[in-house]
């Protein structure tokens, strides 16, 4: 079959490798879609701490059809331990020693049947694709507060994810980003959009993954309010705050990582719902040999995702 192999930092080829074969607890899933990510763009660009080494297949928003079943299965991209400390106390997403599952970016993966979900009848696989990301936005809303005023940094797929959650509850939503196109991503999904958060939110999410969006989500904190850090700064980073407001408006920080299997569920059953928000994050969909360029490509315009469907064969 064909996969995508990461040979090193920008060294991606598209190759015949043999056909997966399932370990204990383990089955083939006939991939229909794998959506492209910031974290995939990291991956490519200089590995990342959950990689196994190379050469190896990455891929973690993967949607397809259960070989030995038929059935139509999301499959979630980590399987929590179960006996960690954090798993104990039933925050799975913050389990000790998950097995990540990666190699969406294939014909066909060996997944844990545990990571896998069944996908809404209607629902394309490209939409549920979605769901790995949608549910890390599901835990991140549940992280916060129920306040009526939010605040988001960031117009990517995590921000305009959040601000479709928030306003489906109910809630007035300002989203932030120096884009145009993202902005106007975010009206049409009912939010109002600026270029800098230039009020104060009962509520705000971070979700660009900078030391200064980090500084300007808790600066645009109102009194009492919570900040909920959801993008991923890189590795070392480290974030200065102004400690007057944290101690004397009781400002709170609360980090945000990944998601439960209910989340992914939750995911499932808000994209089967509303088609509103796949169909503004729903980029083109492209072959597996197309899939090095897509990397390669910066945008400044909207926020979207490649939709890799490896049944596609080169043009
Ligand atoms: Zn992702
Ligand atoms: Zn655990």
């Amino acid at each position: 079959m064909r996969a995508a192999v990461l040979f090193g930092p920008r060294d991606l080829r598209v190759e015949e490798v043999p056909e997966p074969s399932p370990a204990d607890g383990e089955v083939i899933v006939e991939v229909q879609a794998a959506t492209t990510c910031g974290t995939d763009v990291k991956m490519w660009r200089h590995g990342h701490r959950v990689l196994p080494p190379y050469p190896c297949r990455f891929g973690h928003e993967t949607a397809g059809v259960r070989i030995d079943t038929g059935e139509r299965v999301l499959v979630s991209d980590s399987v929590a331990c179960g006996a960690c400390g954090p798993c104990r106390s039933g925050r799975p997403q913050i389990c000790r020693s998950p097995t990540w599952v990666l190699g969406g970016f294939a014909e066909r993966i060996a997944a844990p049947a545990a990571a896998l979900h069944p996908i809404p009848d209607g629902l394309p696989a490209e939409a549920a694709a979605m769901a790995e990301p949608l549910a890390a936005a599901v835990h991140a809303v549940a992280r916060g507060t129920d306040a009526g005023d939010v605040g988001i940094l960031g117009g990517g797929p995590m921000g305009l994810m959040l601000a479709g959650l928030l306003l489906a509850q109910g809630r007035s939503v300002t989203l932030s980003d120096p884009h145009a196109a993202r902005r106007r991503q975010a009206e049409e999904l009912g939010a109002r959009a600026v270029e800098g958060l230039d009020d104060r939110h009962e509520l705000v999410f971070e979700a660009v993954g900078r030391a200064e969006a980090w500084r300007e989500a808790a600066a645009a904190a109102g009194v009492g309010g919570v900040v909920v850090l959801v993008g991923g700064c890189p590795t070392g980073t480290e974030v200065s705050f102004q400690a007057g407001p944290l101690h004397y408006e009781e400002l709170e920080f609360r980090g945000s990582f990944h998601h439960s299997p209910e989340e992914v569920d939750e995911a499932l059953a808000v994209l089967a719902a509303d088609g509103a928000l796949w169909r503004t994050l729903r980029g083109r969909t492209i072959s597996l040999e197309e899939l090095p360029g897509a990397l390669r490509t910066r945008s400044r315009g909207p926020a979207k995702k490649w939709v890799v469907d490896p049944r596609r064969l080169p043009a």
